[in-house]
């Protein structure tokens, strides 16, 4: 059930109906809007008994919701949801996913060693992208193959982010090493294996950093959206979402890249979705096409795997891009976000140079 209130309702308003949703034994999610607050209301099995709601000051309307998924949709609020990250000490660009500027996250499959992941992000830095990406804890399909650094892994990246200004993207893999992520990261991955673990989508529910959640590898839009709704439900409202393909019979790539989901999700979900070339391609030279493609399919961005030396990488080298690589899918895709009214943040020499011209 939703509750919207009257434009100008008041923000005491607001609180007495959350206030008598929760005495209803019901979760109430204040939801702003641009023109009005939205409140979904959860935590029920079957239908609500709206308890007089519809009478108090400042509801315009009760409505039920009739899709399976509440806070995720449009239903609830129309506005597109853009997270913003804060101004780091070393970085006076804000960062924001979801917002007409693409997010670029990139980076390594997995941290190995502080030099690689230096090496790396220096790279990734000057070509613009805001966010690092890079795994501490890999779940890999053999307990035998590099399992990630831990840690020590998620400690590089925090030093990477002081150093560079980049914000950090690493996937937590099961309730303990969200623990850890949460501290160290600036955004909590929850992989398309773990995309149906719900005690680890509640967990990331209960979490105060965004999470960024990847399709399962056989999830239908509605299974995506729900597991999306399960993070919400608990009270954390920043998800992105990830399309990294799916299996079919194609056996010309790893997975096949599902762009039509991206319009689909838009039209259904206020959430922001970013497209993963790398994982939904498995292939080196099909990674800037797809970039290409998700870009102008209208995607709010990318999330690449890119290395300094792929053939030696301990994971995921075949699909990871070359830093010269990244430059030029840089250039690419920054042109045909214009053509959408997008904007992809320029490079940072040439944004030095720019703060110098104007000085
Ligand atoms: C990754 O991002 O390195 C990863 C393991 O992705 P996915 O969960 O999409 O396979
Ligand atoms: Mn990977």
């Amino acid at each position: 059930m939703l509750v919207v209130m009257r434009a100008h309702a008041t923000e005491e308003q607001v609180q007495a109906v959350c206030k008598r949703v929760e005495s209803l034994g019901y979760k109430a999610h204040s939801m702003p809007g641009a023109q009005r607050v939205a409140i979904g209301i959860t935590g029920n099995q079957g239908t609500i008994d709206p308890g007089g709601i519809e009478e108090m000051p400042g509801v315009g309307e009760v409505i039920s919701v009739s899709k399976p998924y509440k806070l995720v949709s449009r239903d609830v609020k129309e506005d597109n949801t853009v997270i913003r990250f804060p101004r780091l000490p070393n970085n006076d660009s804000e960062a924001v996913i979801g917002g007409s500027e693409l997010a670029v996250i990139a980076g390594p499959c997995g941290i190995e060693s502080r030099e690689q992941a230096f090496a790396i992000a220096e790279r990734v830095q000057r070509t613009g992208a805001k966010f690092f990406r890079g795994g501490a804890y890999k779940p890999r399909t053999s307990p035998y193959a590099f399992q990630g650094m831990g840690v020590e892994g998620l400690k590089i990246m925090a030093e990477i982010r002081d150093r560079f200004g980049l914000r950090i993207v690493t996937e937590a893999i099961d309730g303990e090493t969200l623990d850890q992520v949460e501290q160290y990261a600036d955004v909590i991955q929850i992989g398309a294996r773990n995309m149906q673990n719900f005690s680890l989508l509640k967990r990331a529910g209960r979490a105060r950093k965004p999470v960024l959640l990847k399709r399962g590898m056989s999830a239908t839009l509605e299974e995506f959206l729900m597991a999306a709704e399960y993070i919400m439900s608990e009270g954390n409202y920043n998800v992105i979402l990830c399309e990294r393909g799916v299996r079919t019979f194609a056996d010309h790539t790893r997975n096949t890249l599902d762009l039509s989901i991206v319009p689909a999700v838009q039209r259904l979900s206020h959430l922001p979705i970013l497209v993963d070339p790398s994982h939904g391609t498995g292939k080196r030279n099909k990674v800037t096409p797809l970039a290409r493609a998700a870009v102008a399919v209208g995607a709010n961005g990318l999330l690449v795997e890119v290395h300094n030396d792929p053939e030696k990488a301990l994971s995921d080298g075949m699909q990871s891009i070359y830093p010269d690589q990244m430059d030029a899918l840089m250039v690419e895709v920054r042109q045909i976000a214009a053509v959408l009214k997008r904007s992809v943040a320029p490079p940072v020499d040439a944004r030095e140079t720019a703060a110098a011209n104007t000085r």
